[in-house]
Order: structure tokens, then sequence, then C-alpha cells
């Protein structure tokens, strides 16, 4: 195909006009066409791709409901009954709404909106840990993102768009079911502005960021350059439309239930509500949190309005992270077992081992994080020097043995 001079006589084959200087003919092997008419098959084409995408989601019938999401993120991550329930619910309607505007025909009719998530929790509680296991069970694109990398344009530091790069890989560049898809954005407390008020100078990490990931979050089309980075102008970016795409957001907001408590505060002031205030659970603020606080915490109002729904992660307690350590369907444990059984070891290990591990979790407070790295400075060695045994063994690990290891 190549450009004609557009004083010639020819015409576009397919709307009969002219070419002119403003629109360009392309000739073929036996036609031409106008540069517009080339604009309305792109589009015509973008939009079959698009009924196409939406044509082949899953019928409801075939999806998993709130309970069985549930359930199936019971097997892998322990407590968070209420994260689970609002994630559940969250992707299950997801599915629901992209049919449903899918199959809208009357532009009068009820357009459903999509509900962005926040999560709130310490560091190690599983919010990274609930959006992997979620996404093995989706059936529409999925991708994890850090907001840590991302900076405002013209700074060192990822495009806000970049966000959706790894999405379209999950869709392999399938624009039409990536928008289709959902985004979990880690680590979104890291680009809160340092104050609530706004300075003179312009806060670099945090509000300009947070305005481009507004554009993200209230639906737009957007250019993504494929390989991610930074844009350059001669780059040719894939227009991505969010309109469809879930957010679902996680942070750990450290020391935000100041913020809770302070608001608790003044709210009970002048109810007499001595009672109430007692029963507040000063262990664990963070399930008292609303939109207010993260508003507080530094994020723009704009982007907590876009995020109707908000959820948190408690803390894990001892017993949580005892359960942590044998129950999920890959618990610490279990791995171990797996791979001394590879060698034909039979691994046995004692209760009190695992009261030791968990203490020094909670004594790094790193959450459930510190369970797996205590764990392997105890293996460490072990699993340097059985497989040398030939024959088939039980190894029984003991408290004693497991102090020595960590040196204690
Ligand atoms: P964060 O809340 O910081 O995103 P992660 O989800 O990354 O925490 O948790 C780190 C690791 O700790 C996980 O890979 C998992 O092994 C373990 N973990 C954390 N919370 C839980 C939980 N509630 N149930 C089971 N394992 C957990």
């Amino acid at each position: 195909m190549s450009q004609k001079n557009p004083s010639n006589d020819q015409r576009c084959s397919f709307c009969g006009r002219k070419g002119t200087p403003d629109n360009p003919l392309l000739s073929g092997i036996n036609a031409y066409i106008c540069t517009e008419c080339v604009g309305h098959a792109h589009d015509m084409i973008a939009e079959e791709h698009r009924k196409h995408a939406t044509a082949n989601l899953p019928e409801l019938a075939d999806l998993p409901s709130p309970h069985e999401i549930k359930d199936f993120l019971d097997q892998y991550v322990i407590g968070q009954e209420q994260a689970k329930r609002v994630l559940s619910v969250s992707v299950y309607n997801h599915y629901k709404r992209l049919r449903y505007n899918s199959e809208r025909s009357n532009a009068d009719d009820v357009e459903i909106e999509k509900s962005n998530v926040i999560m709130v929790g310490e560091t190690g509680t599983g919010k990274t840990l609930l959006a992997r296991t979620i996404a093995r069970l989706l059936k529409v694109p999925f991708c994890i993102a850090d907001a840590t990398t991302l900076t405002e344009a013209g700074y060192v530091g990822d495009d806000v768009e970049n966000v959706l790069v790894r999405l379209l890989q999950a869709a392999d560049y399938n624009v039409a079911r990536a928008e289709t898809g959902i985004v979990f954005i880690d680590e979104i407390d890291k680009i809160a502005r340092k104050s609530e008020n706004t300075s003179i100078t312009r806060d670099v990490s945090g509000e300009g960021v947070q305005q481009a990931l507004l554009k993200l979050l209230e639906g737009a089309e957007v250019g993504v350059p494929p390989e991610g980075g930074r844009k350059h102008p001669e780059q040719k970016l894939i227009q991505v439309n969010t309109k469809n795409i879930l957010f679902i957001c996680g942070g750990a907001f450290d020391g935000i239930e100041r913020h809770i408590a302070n608001r608790m505060k003044s709210n009970v002031i002048g109810f007499n509500s001595i009672k109430e205030k007692e029963q507040v659970d000063r262990n664990n603020m963070l399930q008292y949190v609303q939109p207010m606080d993260l508003k507080k915490f530094g994020l723009i109002p704009e982007l907590v309005g876009r995020f109707p729904v908000l959820t948190h992660l408690q803390a894990l307690d001892r017993q949580s992270l005892l359960r942590i350590l044998t129950e999920p369907k890959n618990a610490l444990v279990k791995q171990y077992r797996e791979l001394f059984k590879m060698d034909n070891i039979n691994l046995e290990i004692d209760p009190d081992v695992l009261d030791l591990v968990v203490d020094h979790a909670i004594e790094y407070k790193l959450g459930a994080r510190g369970l797996r790295s205590i764990m392997e400075s105890i293996m460490v060695d072990l699993m340097y020097d059985l497989p040398q045994k030939k024959e088939t063994s039980t190894f029984h690990l003991t408290k004693e043995m497991a102090k020595t290891k960590l040196q204690l």
C-alpha cells in the first residue's frame, strides 16, 4: 500500500470522495481508501473485537458464586473473614456487570457501575495472598502491580499507565479481553501525600501519581506503552479503555490507627456514650476504618471516592500464625514435608518447634511474612546434609535442635 498524490482524480473506493491534502488516499492493488475511511474501519474492527470478547464471557451459571469463591479462598488464606467476603462479592459482581452491560440493548437501561475495592491491613496479613489466590480462580485477565514504582510523568520511574501493561500481557495482548480484567495495585498507601494540607511546593511522589491514577480508575481511554517503561513521542501506544476494569488496591497504611482513633474520639464527644467507648477494641482499630481516615492519611478525596468498597485485614494473632504454618493447602510445613519426601525422608516436626517459630515471627513484627525466613534458618542445614543419606528414614525435628539452628 502506498500514499497517492492527492492532486490526481482517484476517488476513495469506499466513500467515493476525492483525495485532499487533509484526507489523502492510500492505494492498494485495485482500490483506494481515504484516511477517514481507514479511521472508520479501525473503529469498526475494534468494536467487533470488543463484542467478541464480551460474547465470550462465561455464563453466570458457570461462574463460581460468592460462597464458592470464599470456600476456595479458605483453602489458602487463614482468617480475614470480612475481606474474603467483600472480595468474593466484588469479583462476582464484576462478572455480572460485564455480562449485563454487554447485553444492555437500550442506552436508557440502568448501567451497573463498578465498585473498586481498597484493602487496609498490616504488612504480611494476606492482602497479596488474597489477590493471588483469587487470580487462580478467575475467568478474566488479572495482574498485580506495585504503586511504589509509579511516579508522575517527567520523573524517574514508571508512568501510571504501566499498571495496565501486565494486564495486556495476561490477556495475550487481546485489548478487548484486557478491558474486562482485574488489576490489583499493591502498596497504594505509598503514594499518599505526606500531609493533608496541600503545600505550596508540589508533592512529587504523591499527589501527581494519585491524579494520574484517578483517570484510570474513573474509566478512560489511555495509551499504554506495549513494553512498559516511560512513554516517548515516537512510540506506538496501545489504546485501552479502563471503564470495565476492576481495580483492587491494598496497603498497610502504617499509622492510620491514629486517625481512626482521633475521629472516633471526636465523634463520641457530646453523645454521652461512655459505654460505646468502652466497647472499642483498641487492639484492632483497623476494623473501624472509614473513607475519611484514608483522606486524613493522605489520599486525595477524589481517589477515595473512586473506591466505594473499603475493607480491612486483621493483624494475625498467635493462633492464626500457628494455623498458617500447618493448615493452608500449601502451608510451609507441608511444603518442607514434600521436599524431604523427595529424598525419601519422612519429616516429623514437634509442635513446640512451631510455637518457637511463631514467637519469633511475633517478635519480628512481620506478620506471616517472617514465618518463612525463620523456618528457612532452621531447615537449611538439614536440607544440606540429609540428602547424603541414601536409605529411607524418618527425621524428627525437636525444639532443642531448632533453638540451636536459630542460635538461641
Ligand atoms: P501483605 O498483606 O503484606 O500483602 P502477603 O499476602 O504478601 O502480605 O503475605 C506474605 C506471606 O505470608 C504469604 O505469601 C503467605 O505465605 C503468608 N500469609 C500472610 N497472611 C496469611 C493468611 N491470612 N493466611 C495464610 N497465609 C498468610
